[in-house]
């Protein structure tokens, strides 16, 4: 089954006006002709509109996402941003169930949930992250940990909603830490996750993007795009620099396994 893989570029709390333009000049200069691999960029909200103005109409077919959403669609909630907001602005991908917003602004799978139902409702694509931490993984436990993580959103809303959504398994143990996965270990857990949403609906779980996110580098990547149920990465640090981002979309674009 062909899976179109995604790169996604996390740029959490970093940036600046300037920052902006000068990294997204370089990616849309030297990004132009990629075909074989979707990429996007999740600058931090305020920069939205201008990612927005200078990604439009030029070549380069590079997407917006934001970092994160509200569940209300409006009212009296100070600070929020509300889906209709990113749908207007021009982001298509959103992520949501980054371990940070778990851990600092204690999110839990119910919120996460009701984040996924918010977006689906206005077509938006939500990235859901999933994945154990440091203890979790030495205790054994990442199946259990990423199939609870998945069971709330499969609960409310029901397996078809993965259709046109983005799963991103990420070790917390591995992000930003220098500290990758090994591409077999990730595989394994990326065909756990896939064979799970099989046993509910074999269609999805064939369609579905699953990255890989944790320390993704422009050394580790291309043998990570090697495994046959890592379809694409989504990366921090390293999307912070153009040429280290565009090393491991380069990566993607020129993986057997993506052709
Ligand atoms: C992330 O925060 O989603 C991430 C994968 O970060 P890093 O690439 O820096 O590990």
């Amino acid at each position: 089954m062909y899976r179109r893989p995604l790169v996604m570029g996390n740029w959490k709390l970093n940036g600046s006006q300037q920052m902006v333009t000068k990294l997204i000049t370089e990616l849309r200069t030297t990004l132009s002709g990629i075909q074989n691999c979707s990429v996007a960029i999740a600058p931090p909200m305020v920069y939205l509109a201008q990612a927005r103005d200078q990604l439009v109409g030029g070549s380069g077919n590079i997407s917006l996402a934001a970092q994160n959403v509200d569940v209300n669609l409006k009212g009296a909630f100070t600070g929020e941003i509300a889906v209709s907001m990113l749908k207007e602005i021009g982001v298509e991908y959103v992520i949501i169930g980054h371990s940070e917003r778990r851990t600092y602004h204690h999110e839990n799978d119910e919120v996460i949930a009701e984040k996924f139902a918010v977006l689906k409702s206005v077509g938006l694509i939500p990235v859901l992250c999933i994945g154990e931490s440091q203890a979790e993984n030495e205790a054994g436990q990442t199946e259990t940990v990423c199939k609870r993580q998945l069971d709330t959103v499969l609960e409310t809303l029901g397996v078809k909603a993965f259709e046109n959504a983005v799963i991103a398994y990420e070790p917390v143990w591995a992000i930003g830490t220098g500290q990758s996965a090994t591409p077999q270990q990730a595989q394994k857990t990326h065909k756990f996750i896939r064979d799970y949403i099989a046993q509910q609906d074999a269609q999805v779980a064939e369609k579905i993007i699953i990255q890989y996110g944790g320390s993704v580098n422009a050394n580790n990547s291309a043998e990570l795009f090697k495994q046959p149920d890592i379809d694409g990465a989504l990366v921090g640090g390293a999307s912070l620099e153009a040429d280290k981002f565009i090393d491991i979309v380069k990566a993607a674009e020129n993986a057997q396994q993506y052709q």
